[in-house]
């Protein structure tokens, strides 16, 4: 029997297309711009987001990381979500490694940062104050439930930030996904923006890397930032080719783990002993009713020694547990996880 594997996104292994192209890649030496692989990556990114320019990093914390160190100097100061990826899941790297300051403002419940908020934590030209001078979005929203930044409200944030002289940061991590969702060009999401991160390795299966666009002078500047983290690679290309993959062919199959993450909320609200808490692109949140004869941790261990389903109690706003599906989550598993929720739960 197959383990059913709903903690997070990040679990999809690598497809057998994947691992073939990895096998044949041409590969060269990434820092002398010699990797025809990932230079391939890196453009074919570039065009896809709508920017000039692109560097393949290790992960979405550091491609974050790159594009913060080279927005921001010392002692300024960043606008970003209280529940934001970049504020609360990234041991604070910005402060750790950059000296920069993040404001925070509250994340609506759509995902969205107040313009008002945004327009409020903007520090005055005061010597007393840092510099305040980037803002950053979250598309999808993570701890907003996996909801999606239309191209309008991006819109609106880069006005927000062009009238205020403040460049203008996405965590696109699953970019994709929202272009999915509202059903557009991801380009559309990002034209606003000066630079985005995205992932290769959540929803489209690549085994590791995201990257960072923007502008040509930006990007070389986010290069140096790399190399200082430690992140500048080799042979690299090895990774590209499954990069090359997710981004050409898995991207167009995120609607089919949208559609999953549908099906198992309406099967799980059948379910009398829990409560669907939210549903919204690949994320299903969900919290066990009061009545219910087991606890979050009881239930879960049930579900993996008994029919090796995983998920994991989460215990964040959005409720007890978090699932996420993607491209190793079909129908078929949809159906036994509601049977066997269902089961437990009788
Ligand atoms: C996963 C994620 C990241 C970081 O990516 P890693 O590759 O895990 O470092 C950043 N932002 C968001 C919204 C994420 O979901």
């Amino acid at each position: 029997m197959k383990t059913i594997d709903l903690r997070s996104d990040t679990v999809s292994h690598p497809t057998p297309a994947m691992r073939e192209a990895m096998a044949k890649a041409a590969v060269g030496d990434d820092v002398y711009h010699d990797d025809p692989t990932v230079n391939q990556l890196e453009a074919d990114a570039a065009a896809l987001l709508g920017k000039e320019a692109a560097v393949f990093v290790s992960s979405g914390t550091q491609g974050n990381l790159c594009a913060l160190l080279a927005h921001c100097g010392r002692g300024d100061s960043i606008l970003v979500g209280d529940t934001s990826h970049i504020f609360r899941y990234e041991q604070g790297g910005m402060a750790q490694l950059g000296g920069i300051l993040p404001h925070t403002v509250p994340v609506q419940a759509d995902g969205t940062l107040g313009l008002d908020d945004l327009q409020a934590a903007i520090n005055p030209d005061d010597e007393h104050m840092p510099v305040t001078r980037l803002v950053a979005i979250e598309n999808t929203h993570n701890a907003a439930g996996g909801i999606p930044l239309s191209a309008e409200y991006t819109a609106q944030v880069a006005d927000f930030a062009r009238r205020n002289r403040l460049r203008f940061h996405i965590d696109g991590a699953r970019i994709f996904n929202a272009a999915a969702a509202f059903d557009v060009e991801a380009k559309s999401l990002a034209k606003d923006a000066d630079s985005l991160t995205f992932c290769l390795s959540k929803g489209l299966c690549a085994p590791v890397g995201s990257v960072l666009v923007g502008d040509a002078a930006f990007i070389r500047r986010a290069r140096r930032a790399r190399k200082v983290l430690g992140g500048s690679m080799r042979q690299a290309g090895i990774l590209a080719a499954a990069g090359l993959i997710a981004l050409h062919e898995m991207r167009l199959r995120l609607r089919d783990d949208h559609d999953n993450a549908q099906l198992l909320a309406e099967g799980l609200s059948e379910i009398p002993g829990l409560k669907i808490r939210s549903q919204s692109t690949n994320f299903v949140f969900f919290s066990l009713r009061a009545a219910a004869d087991v606890t979050p941790q009881e239930l879960a261990k049930a579900l993996r020694e008994d029919h090796q389903i995983l998920i994991s109690p989460y215990g964040g706003d959005q409720g007890q547990f978090r699932l996420r599906t993607h491209y190793w989550i079909d129908r078929a598993a949809i159906d036994k996880v509601v049977k066997a929720v269902g089961a437990l739960l009788s």
